[in-house]
């Protein structure tokens, strides 16, 4: 390895620095304590053709890791951990209507979210205070209120590891669905080093999902803008998710099921108060429902919780490890198959 100084634990090149045997328990949002045999933080997504020129970065398991805020670790990772650091957001393309606007991975999504209003974008109003990076956004398709990321997404830059080279990926071929992409489904295949947004100066505003009307009239806002309708969000966010600096968690930690319509149909003549949306030729279950229903909300095992807030927010109350969190969250898998027959799949990593 001839590109980079290498101290006792610690070896930095030109763009990244790479720790050995790290900790990453500052870098989930659960808290939980997990190492890494190799954390490689990159500034410069250049750096990464000469990493990955490196046999153990071929060979060992490889994990790219943003802001943990999706990920639950239930053991150390045993294997290389890449951080994507690079900073950085420009205008590409304005021509007063719509903008084209190329966003380095490792920016903080809700920093642009807030940059992007501030500057008369329209858009990502519905989408404030989702923790996590840019490069993250599109790896689950980032959802809130009503809206998906994918709608404002114009290509994906990422470092293809089959090829061996940089790729460039169009809306389309990012295969983009609820809470899912072409990323999770070839899991280790690219790394995204950053995105290009396409957003409007107008856009008929989103206001009809989950409160947001009300909160805008409690906020005594007649006629709302993406700046206040952000505000109004972000109002009720707070109010609805613990804040995982004060109480470790990944936000929802279950994914709303898809089932069959008919099977939908079937639960909701015996359980008329159960949310079901349609989705495609399919139906959506609300998950919440569920586990309240089956009265898990606020069950607490040792320091693992779920929390007494929201019903899909598995919790960490204190020194919970990842593999208590999963066990509580299999119980919960466990309880609403029995009771319902649906099968609940985890929304974040678990790793
Ligand atoms: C309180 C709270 C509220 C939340 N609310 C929402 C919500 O409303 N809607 C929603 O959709 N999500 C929500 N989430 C989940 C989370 O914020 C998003 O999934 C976010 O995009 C994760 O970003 P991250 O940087 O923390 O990714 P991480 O957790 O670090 O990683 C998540 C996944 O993305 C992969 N990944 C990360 N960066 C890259 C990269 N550069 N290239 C390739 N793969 C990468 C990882 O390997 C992993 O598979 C919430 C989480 C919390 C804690």
């Amino acid at each position: 390895m001839s590109g980079f100084r290498i101290g006792p634990a610690i070896a930095s090149g030109d763009g990244y620095t790479i720790v050995e045997n790290a900790s990453l328990q500052g870098r989930n949002t659960f808290h939980v304590a997990a190492r890494a045999n190799l954390l490689i933080d990159v500034r410069k997504p250049a750096a990464l053709g000469e990493l990955f020129g490196y046999a153990m970065l071929r060979t060992q398991p490889l994990l790219v890791l943003g802001e943990g805020s999706n990920i639950l670790f239930t053991r150390d990772w045993s294997g290389v951990v890449l951080s994507i650091a690079a900073l950085g957001i420009r205008v590409e393309h304005d021509d007063g209507e719509r903008a084209r606007i190329r966003v380095e991975a490792g920016e903080n999504w809700n920093d642009f979210v807030r940059w992007s209003l501030a500057r008369g974008y329209a858009g990502l109003e519905n989408l404030v205070l989702i923790p996590g990076t840019v490069g993250a956004a599109p790896i689950q398709n980032i959802g809130a209120y009503g809206t998906e990321v994918r709608e404002f997404i114009a290509v994906v830059e990422a470092w293809d590891r089959r090829s061996g080279g940089p790729v460039t990926l169009s809306n389309s071929d990012c295969a983009f669905a609820y809470r899912d992409s072409l990323f999770k489904r070839e899991r280790d295949r690219y790394v995204v080093t950053a995105v290009e947004f396409e957003l409007p100066r107008t856009r008929p505003l989103r206001i009809d999902y989950a409160g947001i009307r009300e909160e805008l009239v409690a906020m005594g806002v007649a006629e709302p803008t993406p700046p206040t309708v952000a505000e109004a969000v972000a109002r009720i966010r707070t109010r609805k998710l613990p804040n995982p600096a004060l109480l470790g968690n990944a936000g929802s930690f279950f994914k709303n099921p898809l089932v069959e319509t008919a099977q939908a149909e079937a639960l909701l003549a015996v359980h008329p108060g159960l949310p079901v949306w349609p989705a495609g030729s399919r139906s959506k279950l609300s998950a919440a429902w569920l586990i309240e229903a089956c009265g898990l909300k606020g069950l607490q095992d040792g320091d693992a919780g779920i929390s007494a807030q929201h019903a899909l927010v598995l919790v960490n109350h204190g020194n919970a490890s990842g593999a208590q969190l999963w066990a509580l969250a299999e119980r919960v898998r466990a309880t609403v198959c029995e009771r319902f027959g649906v099968q609940l799949e985890p929304e974040p990593v678990v790793a």
